[in-house]
């Protein structure tokens, strides 16, 4: 039983919901909370002192109000807007997928201070990238078609969230007969929760290639940092896409809203999903 009538936190805008003439719902996530819903009274009217602070992605210090039913955000100051990934189309657009993921894979006041670590962590790197993307364009005019570093960060952290919420994708033993994974053609299956060895093929959905087997390994047991910068070709990019999409789909059961919003901005930008040559050999 919840006996304080406020309480400060830090939070990560998730979502935001028009509620009435002028106020909205805001899902947070917090480091201790979790992630939270809360009410923003006023906040769409021109003069309020709230709405610059919960724009969607913030990461702002709240005052809250403990309500009877939602807590009623009272004060709110921005610590970091990511102005960089918010001028970028498709790093905003990462940035609100990482949001839809949260939203929909986190419980309600459950403590998931280590996701909401990572998707600051994310955040953080989507504006770096976004940043770097822009200077390179304006300096040299050189762009890299494929947005490689965001779509490496969306796969690191689709398998970390999956993991903190307890479904660890199974990239080191075959997730059948738990058998030591060779560097050797293996196969997939969403519904065993990972990669599956050629003894047990009869239980694969799609075969699983040693270069895309590699880079999942690496994105799961590395720091972001440590994350080598590959240069990596388009198909192989896809094939670790949709091996995290069947997993996140086999435990959502449905499709999410920003899936096929990335898809037509990735089109946008490489028509012809035209190949990188490879400069670091897995
Ligand atoms: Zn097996």
């Amino acid at each position: 039983m919840r006996q304080q009538r406020s309480y400060s936190t830090r939070a990560i805008v998730l979502k935001r919901i028009n509620l009435g003439e002028a106020d909205r719902i805001v899902t947070l996530l917090t480091p201790t909370h979790g992630k939270i819903q809360a009410v923003a009274k006023g906040v769409r009217r021109p003069t309020s002192k709230l709405a610059g602070h919960l724009e969607l992605l913030c990461h702002s210090q709240l005052q809250l109000a403990v309500g009877r039913d939602l807590d009623i955000v009272t004060q709110a100051e921005n610590r970091e807007c990511f102005l960089d990934l918010k001028a970028s189309q498709w790093h905003m657009t990462c940035g609100f997928y990482l949001a839809e993921l949260v939203d929909r894979f986190l419980e309600e006041h459950t403590q998931h201070s280590r996701v909401y670590f990572l998707m600051l962590e994310m955040l953080r790197a989507l504006d770096g990238d976004a940043a770097l993307s822009q200077q390179k364009e304006a300096v040299d005019g050189t762009r890299d078609p494929l947005h490689t570093v965001s779509q490496l960060l969306l796969r690191y952290f689709e398998i970390h969230l999956l993991s903190q919420v307890g479904y660890e994708p199974a990239f080191r033993a075959c997730a059948h007969c738990a058998a030591e994974l060779r560097p050797e053609q293996n196969g997939f299956s969403a519904a065993l929760g990972g990669a599956i060895c050629p003894r047990c093929s009869r239980f694969w959905s799609r075969p699983l290639s040693v270069k895309a087997l590699h880079v999942l390994r690496v994105l799961q047991r590395s720091e972001w940092q440590a994350v080598p910068r590959w240069h990596l070709d388009a198909s192989l990019l896809l094939e670790i896409e949709r091996v995290m999409y069947d997993l996140l789909r086999f435990h959502l059961e449905r499709d999410l809203k920003t899936w096929s919003f990335l898809e037509m901005l990735r089109l946008e930008r490489n028509p012809h999903g035209s190949a990188l040559p490879s400069t670091q050999n897995l």
